[in-house]
Order: structure tokens, then sequence, then C-alpha cells
């Protein structure tokens, strides 16, 4: 069975202690790797490696730098079936999703930020006609990048690409319950000839691995992809040793469909931002709040939809909803279900778990499940589930769906579907969230900022806001 390796100093290798985790297949819940369980000892050494490269990369030509990290883009492209294939075993995903999302989305993470550095400029300040100041941007050191399973690929390459582009080195953790793209990543960055010790791979566990990260005082910067309990835990740590801290945490997105809506158009897209990926990404809208005057005629309408929603092999072509990612997440996911009947919740479609016969028969399958009934406060629509799960929610007024938006301690994105401008303006204006979509979602444009608002987290990702997150700015002012 295929043991996969730390990447330390431009090298793979084995972890110090020997000890391997197991690596399921979520499609068919059995073990297909291993991988390094790492601890102190192992990240101590991909801090030292990234310590001693720091000078030659920091001070390295941006053209050259840059045509490093395209060349690794080039290679994302030329694996881009090898890589679908792989995030699709690992991750459960279906493979069409993998192919079209997760690996052009790495690749051009990584060219997006090896052609922002060549623009990324700093600022001047005249000050009156008696001083003139300059900023400098300067890279800060290594960087601790740690990210989730939802998006593995796609998510790693969104925190590596602007540390590096920034200057910085960096010792990385992916998820442990999705590692295999992320080492396959590092073979590329050798074969690209990524000096050694510029980017570090760690596997291992969160609380093991990723703390240690965290602890080091050698890594100054943090940014942090994940859930808010474990971004809790990390702002604990790091605050007090003062390290710059970025932390892109979880969600319960709102979906508002107005009555004067384009219907077939917020149907169609609220189907993928419920159920896209199994539902497992940050900006599903899990909430969906639809106008009284056309409650009745959505809500048939969305469930006679999700229940046509074919789930089964993540490698199946006509699949739409694959494998829940393990099988740990796939229970907290069903109890959420439980929660929802005992919370006096109507199951509208699916609630249960589904077998797959075939290969895929002791995998974790779970419907899409619609459920009304609910009030908007109790903890099944407060909470996040992060699963095939939504909830219907009827509303009469502007105001009260914006309150109803509004009363979660999270504040990732939000949707609303009208086709009335100035409403669109207005609510958008009012509702607390890092992003908003209007009449669309996930249409995503890189260069703007990408984060939340309360409990989902602080910092913002994408453009110049990477690049400034991951620089230190230092003013000279000169007397005229
Ligand atoms: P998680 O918090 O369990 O783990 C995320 C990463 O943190 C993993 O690599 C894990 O090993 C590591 N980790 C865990 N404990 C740690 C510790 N003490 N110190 C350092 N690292 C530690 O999250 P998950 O279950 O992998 O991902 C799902 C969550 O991520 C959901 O809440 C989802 O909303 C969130 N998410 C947020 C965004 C966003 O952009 N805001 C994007 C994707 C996912």
């Amino acid at each position: 069975m295929q043991k996969l390796k730390n990447y330390i100093n431009g090298e793979l290798v084995e972890p110090i202690s020997d000890t391997y985790l197991d690596n399921f297949n979520p499609a068919e819940g059995k073990v297909y790797s291993h991988i390094p369980d790492s601890g102190e000892t192992d990240v101590l050494a991909a801090v030292e490696a990234a310590q001693a490269a720091f000078e030659e990369w920091s001070t390295l030509p941006i053209q050259r730098r840059s045509d490093i990290m395209l060349k690794i883009a080039d290679l994302v492209d030329r694996d881009h079936d090898k890589l679908a294939m792989a995030e699709s075993i690992d991750n459960g995903k279906p493979l069409k999703l993998a192919k079209r999302v997760d690996i052009p989305r790495a690749s051009a993470n990584m060219r997006f930020y090896a052609t922002a550095l060549l623009h990324f400029a700093s600022e001047s300040h005249q000050t009156d006609g008696e001083a003139i100041n300059y900023t400098l941007r300067k890279p800060i050191g290594v960087a601790g990048c740690i990210s989730p399973w939802n998006l593995p690929l796609y998510l790693f390459t969104w925190k590596i690409a602007p540390a590096l582009a920034a200057g910085n080195t960096v010792v990385a953790k992916p998820s442990e319950v999705t590692p295999m793209t992320a080492y396959l990543f590092t073979e590329l960055c050798i074969e690209a000839g990524l000096p050694p010790g510029v980017l570090n791979v760690v596997h291992g566990l969160g609380t093991k691995a990723g703390q240690a990260i965290i602890e080091h005082p050698a890594v100054p910067v943090i940014s942090f992809t994940g859930g808010t309990t474990t971004g809790k835990q990390i702002a604990s740590t790091a605050a007090p040793m003062f390290k710059k801290l970025s932390l892109e945490l979880g969600g319960k997105n709102p979906n508002l469909i107005f009555a004067d809506c384009d219907f077939e158009q917020a149907l169609k897209t609220s189907l993928q931002s419920s159920f896209a990926n199994q539902g497992e990404i940050c900006l599903c809208g899990s909430r969906i709040f639809i106008e009284q005057d056309i409650y009745e005629k959505f809500k048939t309408a969305f469930v006679e939809k999700a229940k046509a929603l074919t789930v089964g092999d993540p490698l199946e072509e006509g699949t739409n909803i694959g494998a829940i990612v393990s099988g740990t997440h796939k229970e907290k996911i069903l109890s959420y279900i439980r929660l929802a009947r005992e919370e006096g919740g109507n199951i509208l479609t699916g609630g249960e778990q589904v077998t797959v016969p075939g290969r895929c028969e002791n995998g974790y399958f779970i419907a899409p499940t619609v459920i009304d009934g609910l009030d908007h406060k109790c903890r099944v629509n407060q909470e996040e589930i992060f699963g095939p799960v939504v909830t219907l929610i009827p509303f009469k007024h502007e105001d009260e769906v914006i309150e109803y938006a509004n009363s979660t301690a999270y504040g990732l994105s939000a949707t609303l579907w009208t086709e009335n401008l100035k409403r669109a303006h207005r609510v958008a204006d009012q509702l607390k969230s890092g992003i908003i979509w209007v009449n669309c979602w996930l249409l995503r444009d890189l260069r703007t900022p990408f984060g939340g608002m309360k409990q989902s987290g602080i910092g913002r990702e994408g453009g110049w806001e990477a690049l400034r997150f991951f620089t230190g700015s230092k003013n000279v002012c000169i007397k005229l």
C-alpha cells in the first residue's frame, strides 16, 4: 500500500518516528494509503529548512520567482487528469467536479500569484512640501499554511501561492483526511526546480503536526482555513505570540429568494449552492429563505430537483453527489438530521444514508436532504452542518429576512435573488457577510477580497489582500 512522504528541504522523506496514519477512500470506506504521522521533530526540520531557504528565495529576482511558480502551474495542468482522479478518490467528490473546478483552480491560483507579484507595488506619500514617505513591503519569513479537506489542492494552493509569491518560505500542512494531491504537488515542485526548503509539506494530525507549526516561534505568520473551533484554538496559541494571523473559518450561509427573482435561475443555482461537493463547501447556502408568495412553488420544484440528483460512485460520469469525506463526518451530518427531526422539522426528501451497490457498497453516502418547518433560531439553522442538508424557511418582508439571515454567529457568504436593482443594493448592504452574491453563486474573481465576518474568520484572502497579508510594511520618511 502506498506510503506518502513529507517534503522537507527539497526531498521526499519519511516521518522521523516512522509512524503512519490510515488514509481512507471514502467512496469505498476502506484504507488505501498511509500518510506520515508527523510530529514536532518533523516540523522542526521543516522550519529549519524554510529558514535556511528564506534569504535566497526572498531576494531572488521577482521574474525568476514568477517563472518557477508558472512552471509548477504548467505541471499541474499537464497532470490535470491524474490529479483530478487522485482528488476524487481521496475526497469522495465527483471526478467531473475535480476536473472542472478543483484542479483548474489549483493551477489558476499558482498562475494568478506568479503574475500578481510582478505587479505588486508599494505606496508613497508626500507630506506637504516637508517630507516624502515610501512604504516598503517585505516578506515576513517562514509562513505556516494549514488547509482543510473539502477543496484539498484548491485551498492548499490558495494559501501557499501568495505566501511564496510574496517571497516567504512555507511550512504547510494539508488535511490528514485528504493529503494525496498535496503530496503529488510536492513531486511537481521538485520537477519544476523549486529550490530546496522554499516549500515544505508536513503531513499528519492537526493537533500534533499542525499545532507544532502554530507553536513554533520561528513561524511568525499563519494562514489557516478550517473550522471555527480549530480557529479559536489556533488563535489562542498564536495571539499571545503576536503572530500575524489569517483565519478562514466556518459558515452558515443564507440564500435569500425574493418573489421578483428569475425563478428558474434561482432554482437551478440554489440546487448547486446547496449540494455541490456534497454540500461540503464553506460557501454553500444551507439556509434558503423564500418569500411567502412563491414558497410553495419553489419548495415543490426544489424538492423535485433534489430527488432527481444521482448519489453514486464519484468516478461515474452521471454522479451528482459523491461520497461524504469520512465516516466520522457522515455520522456528524446524520446526527444533525436526527436533531432536525427532534426540533420539529419535516424531512421533505433525503434524510438518510444511501448504499451504492458494487465497489462503493461500504462508502459514506447521504441523500440530498431538504427540511422545512424549522424556526430560524433552532440549532439546525444556527450551526454549521457542512453536508448535503438544507432548510427552507418562508418570509414575508425584507426586514424580516435580513434579521433571519444575520441571526447566526457566522458571516461568510450570502446569496440573494431579485430582479429589483434597488432591493439588491439595499439588502446586500445590510447582510453581515464578507461575500455577497446577487443572482449568482460562487462566481469568483481572484482579485476580490475573500473572507468572513464574525465567527467566519479574520483577515481577507485574494488579490492584493493576500500579498499584503504575507508581507510586512515598513515606512521610510525622508525630510526634504
Ligand atoms: P478542521 O478545522 O478540522 O481542520 C482544518 C485543518 O486544520 C486540518 O489540516 C487539520 O489537520 C488542522 N488542524 C486541526 N487542529 C489543529 C490545531 N490545533 N493546530 C493546527 N492545525 C490544526 O476543518 P476541516 O474539518 O478540515 O474543514 C471543514 C471546515 O473548514 C468547515 O468548518 C468549513 O466551513 C471550513 N472551511 C472554511 C473555508 C473558508 O474559506 N472560510 C473554506 C473551506 C472550509
